[in-house]
C-alpha cells in the first residue's frame, strides 16, 4: 500500500525541503483532476492538504513511500487573464522548474476534453530548456468511449509534440497503474544503461 505524507508548502527555493529524493512535479489547470489523481496515487485523501485555505498558491511537497517526492503545483489557467496573478504564478513555477536540482520530470494533468493551450506550452518549455521530461495525464477517461479516448490521446500528442500521453480515470482507476509505473520506472528507478 502506498504511503504518502505531506512534507511542507513553500514558494521560494530557500524554503524547499532538503532531501535526497527525486521530485515529480504535477501541474494542471484548476479542475483538471490533479488532486483526484494524487489521491489515487496516495490511496487516500491527501491532496486536500493543498486545497486548504492559503495553500492553493504554494508548491506542496509530498513524500511518497520514502522513495520520491511529489510536488503539487498550484492550478493554472491564468495566461489568458494576465496581470499580477500571472506574473506571480509564472515566477514561482519557473523558479521551481528551472532551478530545482532533484526535479526528475513534470506531469501535466489535463481534462481529456480540453486542447493543449499556451499555459501547457509555457510549462513544457521550462522543462525542455533543461532537457527534462514532460508527460501528460489525460483525466476523466470514464466519461469517454474507448474510441474517443484513443482520439484524444492522438490529438494531444500532435498538439504537444509529447510522446508519453496517458489516459486515466481517478474514478475507475483506468490507466492509473500504468501511468504510475511509467513515472517510477523512467524517472525514479532509472536502470543504468547497458
Ligand atoms: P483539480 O482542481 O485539478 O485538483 O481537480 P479535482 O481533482 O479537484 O477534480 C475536479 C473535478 O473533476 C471534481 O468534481 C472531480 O470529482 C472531477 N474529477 C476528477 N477526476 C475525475 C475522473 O477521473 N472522472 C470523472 N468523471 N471526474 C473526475
Amino acid at each position: 500500500m502506498a504511503k504518502m505524507t505531506f512534507i511542507k508548502s513553500a514558494v521560494k527555493m530557500k524554503d524547499f525541503p532538503i532531501s535526497k529524493f527525486k521530485e515529480v512535479a504535477m501541474a494542471g489547470r484548476s479542475n483538471a483532476g490533479k488532486s483526484s489523481l494524487i489521491n489515487v496515487w496516495a490511496n487516500e485523501k491527501i491532496a486536500k492538504v493543498s486545497q486548504a485555505p492559503g495553500k492553493t498558491r504554494l508548491l506542496n511537497f509530498f513524500n511518497m513511500n520514502n522513495s520520491y517526492i511529489i510536488v503539487d503545483m498550484p492550478g493554472y489557467g491564468y495566461a489568458s487573464r494576465g496581470g499580477e496573478e500571472l506574473k506571480t504564478w509564472r515566477k514561482m513555477v519557473e523558479n521551481y522548474l528551472s532551478q530545482r536540482e532533484q526535479l526528475a520530470g513534470l506531469v501535466l494533468v489535463m481534462d481529456m476534453a480540453r486542447d493543449w493551450e499556451s499555459d501547457e506550452e509555457i510549462l513544457a518549455q521550462y522543462m525542455m530548456k533543461n532537457d527534462l521530461p514532460v508527460i501528460v495525464a489525460l483525466t476523466k477517461a470514464d466519461k469517454f468511449s474507448k474510441n474517443d479516448i484513443a482520439k484524444a490521446v492522438e490529438r494531444i500528442k500532435k498538439q504537444s509534440r509529447i510522446d508519453d500521453v496517458f489516459a486515466i480515470s481517478s474514478q475507475t482507476r483506468y490507466g492509473c497503474e500504468e501511468f504510475e509505473e511509467f513515472v517510477f520506472r523512467s524517472w525514479i528507478k532509472k536502470v543504468p544503461a547497458k
